[in-house]
């Protein structure tokens, strides 16, 4: 019987990001607002290069069920896209060895074991270019930890979670300017890149475990994309570039493009693994979070606001309202605040 399998290898879409010429990052940061409780070292990242939804429909089908390391079925047509080289394959052939022969980017397709989790995805456009692919998980995930080497030694300066009316992706970690910057597990090096108003410079390493991370803040980065490291391998220089006050750190660790919180891996006091095993990420858990994160509403403060007038407005309280704000009730407004309301 023959089969027609069309294979369309392409790159999600994306934003293409801001290149570093001309742009000077110190002049970038005075142009910052300074929160008054910013401390020395909190760092604060814009959101949108990771969350914009790629929507299903951009995922190349292929995606959805065959990983590279499938041994095809004799006679299939591949179409090796952008190419457009139609290849017939032959017995035992195996998607890894054939499509790096026939494309003009044969890092499109790593011979990587995170291929199975990330399948035919690796773009340098955005952190997280997965779509919906973590929401097709339903099991728990074990991700294996062995080798891991702490990014750098540092206190933790602002944890992972809410922070005002944004969620902080990543944990803080305070660097001095210069200092190595170290890959958390061997891997790959996905993307090195500037994000003047979020991240600075900032690079992201596909692991063999499957995780991702991103380590942002950057002075400088060392590596190059596409490039294979070790554990512990110096990715950059510790800095102060883009959305940062006082240099540190910012450190993410993904799993399909969803962020986990950096201190459920590791104790950060003795910079040890809380498992050194293994990590189990709870997929329930994480879904369940995401639904809260997604249902929070705000509400922008307008010149003669008050709290009880807010609370009438979305139905709530005003005691509900500085619960939610960690607020007390005579708290003064100020135009342009954000109020959380649900
Ligand atoms: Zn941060």
């Amino acid at each position: 019987m023959k089969r027609h399998l069309v294979i369309s290898l392409f790159l999600v879409l994306g934003l293409t990001m801001a290149q570093a010429d001309n742009v000077f990052t110190e002049d970038l940061g005075l142009n910052i607002p300074l929160d008054s409780a910013a401390v020395d070292s909190e760092g604060d990242e814009l959101e949108e290069l990771d969350d914009i939804d790629v929507k299903s429909s951009q995922l190349p089908e292929c995606l959805a069920g065959l990983f590279s390391h499938d041994t095809l079925i004799l006679g299939c047509d591949l179409d090796l896209l952008p190419n457009k080289i139609i290849v017939r394959t032959k017995d035992g052939d195996v998607i890894y060895k054939i499509a790096p022969q026939f494309l003009l980017d044969t890092n499109l397709i790593n011979h990587h074991p995170a291929d199975s989790i990330y399948r035919f995805l690796w773009t340098d456009e955005r952190v997280n270019p997965y779509g919906t692919m973590f929401d097709s998980l339903k099991d728990d995930v074990h991700i294996p930890m062995s080798g891991f080497r702490l990014p750098h030694p540092g206190y933790v300066t602002s944890p992972y979670g809410w922070r005002r009316n944004r969620m902080h992706k990543g944990t803080d970690i305070k660097v001095q300017v210069g200092d190595s910057i170290r890959s958390a597990w061997a891997g790959q090096v996905r993307i090195v890149g500037w994000d003047p108003r979020g991240y600075g410079y900032f690079v992201v390493v596909r692991h063999e475990n499957g995780l991702e991370t991103v380590y942002g803040h950057l002075s400088r980065p060392m590596v190059d994309e596409y490039e294979m490291v070790p554990a512990g391998y110096v990715l950059g220089l510790g800095g102060n570039t883009g959305r940062s006050t006082g240099s540190h750190l910012h450190w993410e660790i993904r799993y399909l493009g969803e962020a986990i919180n950096p201190a459920n891996v590791v104790d950060f006091g003795s910079g040890q693994l809380k498992n050194a095993n293994e990590y189990v990420i709870g997929i329930k858990a994480m879904k369940q979070a995401r639904a809260e994160a997604a249902a929070r509403k705000y509400h922008k403060v307008r010149s003669g606001d008050t709290l009880s007038g807010i609370a009438k407005k979305y139905g709530t309280t005003v005691k509900k309202l500085c619960a939610l704000n960690g607020i007390k009730e005579t708290k003064i407004l100020q135009i342009g605040m954000k109020i959380r309301v649900r």
